[in-house]
């Protein structure tokens, strides 16, 4: 799983290492992954300086010095991992984004999981999605506002990347946790109060889960001794019989249209 959290320490590992650095290479297994020419990665990629990485929703996005973009998607199963030719990872990569001696391999990549774009090609791509669960603009008002049409379950809403990116199936559990609400709660049920409590869980869950490392299931590297020390500290995701730890009754798994949620139903309720 790759959520916002995990990307957001993805972004942070890649920012360190590979800002300033030089692109001197890229191999790719499959042309699906990466569909541009030869001609296009020879003009447009190679020699050029990563400037900046940002995270936005599910993507990173590495700002080359020439003013492009390169535009990585990690689907379900997919992880990074930086190191030598040497020390690879014990999958193989789809992707090799050469800096000199050091390599950023992506495994588990799918079609188009990589891609060249300009400035307006992101815009095009990520502009119709809804805003960052993390976006300082994103204050209490417009975050209700984002959620004015939906009738439904609000975990359902929380993972629909058209009211807010970022949350998937794991942190939309924990949200709602955080927030005594039960994920499959109807959404014209709530009041401000709900919604505010909703906000804040929010922030305090993707926060938390980013300063404890994530969940991801692979290290980044040799040395990254921080990713997956998350996985513990889950209050309701994949507990499912185990006890709440701030009630004691025992977490249930249930259906939320269609998906598997999971739910303490002492603590949470329907607003
Ligand atoms: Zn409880």
């Amino acid at each position: 799983m790759q959520e916002l959290p995990e990307l957001d320490i993805y972004r942070t590992f890649i920012a360190e290492q590979f800002v300033g650095g030089q692109i001197t290479g890229i191999e790719i297994s499959n042309t699906k992954i990466f569909q541009a020419t030869d001609e296009q990665i020879e003009r447009d990629v190679i020699g050029k300086v990563v400037w900046f990485v940002e995270r936005r929703g599910f993507y990173l996005v590495m700002h080359l010095d020439n003013g492009k973009r390169l535009l990585l998607h990690l689907g379900q199963g997919a992880y990074l991992y930086s190191g030598s030719e040497a020390d690879k990872p014990s999958r193989t990569a789809q992707l090799k984004l050469i800096f000199g001696e050091t390599v950023l391999y992506g495994v588990g990549l799918r079609a188009d999981d990589l891609q060249l774009l300009t400035v307006k090609g992101i815009e095009e791509k990520l502009g119709k999605f809804g805003p960052d669960a993390l976006d300082k603009r994103l204050t209490l008002d417009r975050f209700i506002g984002q959620f004015a049409k939906k009738r439904g379950a609000i975990k359902t809403a929380l993972m629909d990347q058209n009211v807010i990116t970022g949350i998937g199936a794991v942190y939309s559990d924990e949200i709602c946790f955080a927030a005594s609400v039960r994920p499959d709660a109807k959404i014209p049920m709530f009041e401000n109060e709900t919604w505010e409590r909703l906000y804040e869980a929010m922030h305090s869950v993707l926060k938390e889960a980013i300063s404890h490392g994530g969940a991801g299931e692979h290290a980044y590297s040799a040395e990254d001794d921080l990713t997956g020390k998350h996985r513990d500290q889950f209050q309701v995701y994949d507990r499912e019989g185990q006890v709440c730890q701030n009630c004691g009754t025992i977490i249930e798994k249930i259906d939320v249209s269609n998906r598997k949620a999971f739910v303490c139903s002492n603590c949470q309720k329907d607003q």
